[in-house]
């Protein structure tokens, strides 16, 4: 059995106090929610906080608030189970809670929340071990190693983001603010992610994600797709955000498609929007948006399924993701 190393555990009740704890501790200190992620990495020794600070009494990242109108603010505490129950996110954000019940397992979905799954740690087979495996084959660069045994020639490490909201918050443009004792900051998604599976976040660890700001639903529609080998749960070993805003005529003003899954931040297809915009989603649109996103893949050899497969199935769950939003549309 594989123990948790001895840490000490700290339940503060409000931001000031609890960002004031981890500037005290340093890099000593490690935030944690549902700690779905962050307790089996801890037994793996992957990750050896000394002092482990709750992020589940404080009141500001336990509510949601807005409506689709106006768009609706999540807190990061809010567990992945209130999420796809939610009725207003069902109602307005039904992509939301669509990609939240791909994850994981009803009793992890219990304990898991969307700011947890949000800052997931890269995965990667010859990392997701428990620490005599590692050990064995004498680490890896992403910890305590100084090869990648992926691609033993590189002096980066390609460990896989593997959320499922991802792909989702980055293709509608969500927000993500957060706080520290220098105060607080908002940005897109989109800007929080490296291409970098070691430092994979363009975050500071003493920063405290408060809460996720969803923009308004003014016509937009969006989908996700994920490839996995057990419908019950798995990892994604490639998901498909697809976003798309139309005119009253049908004419796509805007679009997004975002992989996750296959590298160390999501990756926006930007020729497969260039494919969509400025015209009508049809099927032989979707088709050359999907072609797109299949030249764009490069998925690693460090996951589930064969990986030439894997960038086959992109063309196919980009079809799949478009065609959600072609009935809807
Ligand atoms: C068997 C199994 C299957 C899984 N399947 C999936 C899956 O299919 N798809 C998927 O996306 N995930 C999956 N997961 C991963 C995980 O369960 C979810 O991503 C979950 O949402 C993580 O949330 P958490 O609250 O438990 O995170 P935690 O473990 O508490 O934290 C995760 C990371 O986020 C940091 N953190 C948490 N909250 C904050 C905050 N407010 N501010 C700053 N930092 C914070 C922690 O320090 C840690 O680094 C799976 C996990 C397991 C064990
Ligand atoms: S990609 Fe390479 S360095 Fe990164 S976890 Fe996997 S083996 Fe280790």
């Amino acid at each position: 059995m594989m123990r948790l190393p001895k840490f000490s555990y700290r339940v503060p009740r409000k931001i000031v106090e609890t960002v004031k704890i981890m500037a005290d501790v340093g890099p000593e200190g490690q935030f944690v929610a549902g700690g779905t992620d962050l307790y089996p990495n801890m037994k793996r020794r992957q990750q050896t906080p000394r002092t482990v600070i709750s992020v589940m009494r404080l009141p500001e990242l336990n509510q949601i608030s807005g409506d689709g109108k106006s768009g609706i603010n999540i807190g990061a505490s809010i567990t992945l189970t209130d999420i796809c129950d939610h009725p207003l996110i069902n109602q307005d954000y039904p992509v939301i809670s669509q990609a939240a019940r791909t994850i994981s397992t009803p009793i992890l979905r219990n304990m898991g929340t969307i700011g947890g799954n949000l800052l997931l740690d890269t995965r990667c087979n010859y990392y997701d071990q428990n620490y005599e495996w590692r050990k064995g084959i004498n680490f890896c660069l992403k910890k305590d190693g100084d090869i990648c045994w992926v691609a033993p020639g590189s002096s980066k490490c390609w460990a896989v983001q593997s959320s499922d909201l991802v792909p989702v918050m980055v293709a509608i443009g969500a927000k993500l603010r957060f706080a520290s004792t220098l105060g607080e900051r908002v940005i897109d998604a989109a800007g929080l992610y490296n291409d970098d599976g070691i430092d994979y976040l363009h975050k500071r660890p003493d920063e405290l994600l408060v809460d996720i700001q969803l923009p308004p639903t003014n016509g937009w529609r969006a989908s996700y797709r994920k490839l996995r080998r057990r419908g019950a749960f798995d990892f994604p070993v490639l998901g498909v955000a697809a976003f798309v805003k139309t005119s009253t005529s049908g004419t796509v003003e805007h679009a997004r498609v975002v992989l996750g899954g296959i590298a160390p931040a999501p990756i926006e297809v930007l020729e497969a929007g260039r494919q969509l915009i400025g015209q009508a989603l049809t099927e032989e649109r979707i088709q050359a948006a999907a072609e797109a996103a299949y030249v764009k893949a490069r998925p690693l050899d460090n996951t589930d399924f064969v990986n030439n497969w894997r960038k086959q199935m992109t063309r196919e769950y980009t079809i799949r993701a478009l065609t959600d939003l072609k009935s809807v549309c």
